[in-house]
C-alpha cells in the first residue's frame, strides 16, 4: 500500500474537519428548531387568552321598567355596562342607581336635563354638571369622573374646570328611533370591533332587547364586555 504523503493527510484532515463543521451545523439547526417550538409553545396560549374587548354604553336612564329588564339581562349573562344617567332620572330612581353600583356597572353624568351644550349656555350645562354629580355623590358615595355630554357637543375646558372626562362613541346604531330590536341588533353587529364603544338607550324596550342580542352574539364570538373607564385606560 502506499504512504500517505503529508498533502494526502492534510487532505483527509480537511475532510475530518468539513464534516465535524456540518455535524456541528446540523446540531445547531437542530437546537434552534428545539428553541422555536418550546417559544411557540409559551406564545400559544397568550394569543388563545388575548380577548377582545367591547363597551356597551347606555344614555337617559334610568328608566323605572325597562333598566331594571336590562339590569337582569347583563347579570344573567355575567356583563358589566356603563350608564350614563340624567340628574333627573337618578333622583327619580336612586334604587336603580345604586342596583347598578352594586352590580359592577360604571355610573357617568348625562348632565340633568338632557341639556345641549352651546355657545350661550355654557354656565347653565356646567351647574348641569355638578348638579348631577352631587346627586349621583349623594346615592353611591363615588365621584363622578365621567361624562356623555348630550348630543356629543363638549367644551374641553370643562375637563379641568370640573375634573370629568368626556367619553363619545364609535357605534351608533340610532335605537331610538328604531322599534325593531333584530334591527337595531343587526346595526351594531354589522360594525362592531375590538375597543368599539357602543351607544344605545336604556329608555325604550326595543333598545334593551336589541343589547341583550348583541350581548349573546359577541359573547359566542369571544368578545368580553367592559366598562369604558377599563377599555380606555387599563
Ligand atoms: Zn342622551
Amino acid at each position: 500500500m502506499k504512504k500517505l504523503s503529508v498533502q494526502d493527510y492534510n487532505f483527509i484532515l480537511k475532510i475530518l474537519y468539513g464534516l465535524a463543521l456540518c455535524l456541528a451545523a446540523l446540531a445547531l439547526k437542530r437546537q434552534i428548531a428545539f428553541y422555536n417550538s418550546a417559544l411557540l409553545t409559551i406564545a400559544q396560549p397568550l394569543n388563545v387568552t388575548e380577548v377582545r374587548r367591547v363597551a356597551l354604553t347606555f344614555d337617559d336612564g334610568p328608566h323605572p321598567v325597562y333598566t331594571e329588564q336590562l339590569l337582569d339581562g347583563l347579570k344573567d349573562r355575567g356583563v358589566v355596562a356603563t350608564f350614563f344617567v340624567t340628574g333627573e332620572h337618578a333622583e327619580l330612581h336612586p334604587d336603580i342607581i345604586k342596583r347598578m353600583q352594586d352590580e359592577g356597572h360604571l355610573i357617568g353624568n348625562h348632565t340633568y336635563s338632557h341639556i345641549q351644550l352651546t355657545k350661550s349656555n355654557r354656565e347653565k350645562f356646567k351647574q348641569e354638571l355638578v348638579k348631577t354629580n352631587e346627586i349621583l355623590q349623594e346615592i353611591t358615595g363615588d365621584e363622578v369622573l365621567y361624562v356623555r355630554p348630550p348630543y356629543g357637543a363638549w367644551d374641553k375646558k370643562l375637563e379641568t374646570e370640573l375634573n370629568m372626562f368626556p367619553i363619545l362613541w364609535s357605534i351608533d346604531p340610532l335605537d331610538w328611533c328604531k322599534s325593531n330590536a333584530s334591527c337595531i341588533a343587526q346595526a351594531v353587529l354589522k360594525k362592531v370591533g375590538e375597543n368599539d364603544i357602543i351607544l344605545m338607550h336604556d329608555y325604550y324596550k326595543s333598545s334593551v332587547e336589541a343589547s341583550l342580542m348583541v350581548v349573546d352574539e359577541l359573547q359566542k364570538q369571544g368578545y368580553e364586555f367592559v366598562t369604558v373607564d377599563k377599555l380606555l385606560f387599563d
